[in-house]
């Protein structure tokens, strides 16, 4: 039979992962460590490898892997940065991600921290427990429809946000490097500027990259209509995250919901409860009334876990036994 050693094992994966197993008839063996050069030799006697990774797999990990006859690594998300793609190829290593396993639940957080950020949730709920019950026009909202929503960032995610904000009757305007004439429900501008300008909510669905590193800094947030919200279930990366709290602090944004941030790896996703946090960015972040953080979890639906765990044990049987899968990266 089959065996795959699934690395970066949580909880909640482990139900999926056995019912694919028994339909698959391959064995799935379970471990909590992540793939590294030093958990390695639990590889020993398996024919392939799923794993979750955060952090970069060594280079030593390489050659390691070939010589034990591991012909590929699936990783159980759409990141792939933690892989050296040539090195991989080199060794005869196919890696193999999860592209895309559920652009709604991501479209769904954003548009939801919208409308908790537009609805004022978060002071309506202060309020509450401190027993004020009065209205007063801090918190009184606006209807979606009478507003304007930038949508950058137009692929998967961004057009299924896009297209909910549509459902409400928002005016919807987009920017992306490379627009799509199919989305009619809404307006590309040329520029992330234009995009922003009459924008009441700007929501962010771009990749992480070198080009957009902190595209939204001071001068940027300066752009935004003035008491504009922002969701970021992007990357942390996009955003200059001390420039974003400056400008909910002055009042600039009236508020933002941040999924992602920049130097999340060593909190996300674990508990620190009880611990002390030496980021003082991040505890900035926490303690801001106006700033919902959540820790990456966009994403995190039951369909998308599903699609996670089949599509990295797919991926791995695929080139156990055919030599190749559709969602190879090198
Ligand atoms: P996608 O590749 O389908 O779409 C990204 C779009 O961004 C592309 O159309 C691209 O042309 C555009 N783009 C790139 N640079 C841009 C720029 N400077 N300005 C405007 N547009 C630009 O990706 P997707 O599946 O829609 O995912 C979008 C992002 O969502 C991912 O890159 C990832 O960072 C993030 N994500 C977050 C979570 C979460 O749980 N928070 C989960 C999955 C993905």
């Amino acid at each position: 039979m089959t065996k795959i050693k699934f690395f970066g094992t949580r909880d909640y994966e482990k139900d999926v992962a056995l019912n694919w197993a028994k339909e698959n008839n391959v064995e799935v063996s379970f471990s909590d460590d992540f793939l590294s050069y030093d958990t390695l030799d639990q590889l020993e006697g398996f024919d392939g490898v799923t794993t979750m990774q955060f952090g970069k797999l060594e280079k030593e990990a390489y050659p390691k892997l070939e010589e034990m006859g591991i012909k590929q690594i699936a990783q159980r998300t759409a990141g792939f940065d933690m892989y050296d793609l040539d090195l991989a190829k080199k060794h005869g290593i196919i890696v193999s991600n999860v592209p895309s396993y559920s652009p709604e639940t991501i479209a769904e957080y954003a548009v939801a921290a919208a409308l908790n950020l537009v609805r004022k949730f978060p002071q309506i709920e202060k309020r509450v427990q401190d027993y004020n019950f009065t209205w007063e026009s801090s918190i009184m909202a606006k209807p979606v429809k009478n507003m304007t929503v930038a949508i950058l960032g137009t692929g998967r995610i961004g057009a299924f946000a896009g297209k909910i904000f549509a459902g409400f009757g928002a005016k919807v305007v987009g920017y992306d490097l490379y627009p799509n004439d199919s989305l009619d429900f809404l307006e590309y501008k040329d520029t992330i500027e234009e995009a922003i300008k009459y924008a009441d909510i700007v929501s962010l669905h771009m990749p992480a990259s070198k080009e957009n590193h902190h595209i939204f800094d001071k001068e940027m947030f300066a752009k935004f209509k003035d008491g504009a919200v922002l969701v970021n279930a992007a990357r942390g990366a996009v955003i200059d995250t001390e420039a974003l709290i400056d400008a909910v602090n002055s009042g600039k944004l009236s508020g933002a919901a941040v999924d992602t941030y920049e130097f999340e790896m060593p909190y996300f996703t674990f508990d620190w409860t009880g611990k002390a946090l030496e980021d003082e960015t991040f505890k900035k972040l926490i303690e801001n009334e106006k700033i919902q953080l959540t820790p990456h979890i966009a994403f995190f639906s039951d369909e998308a876990v599903r699609n996670l765990v089949e599509g990295g044990l797919n991926a791995a049987l695929n080139v156990i036994t055919k030599g190749d899968t559709p969602t190879r990266l090198n």
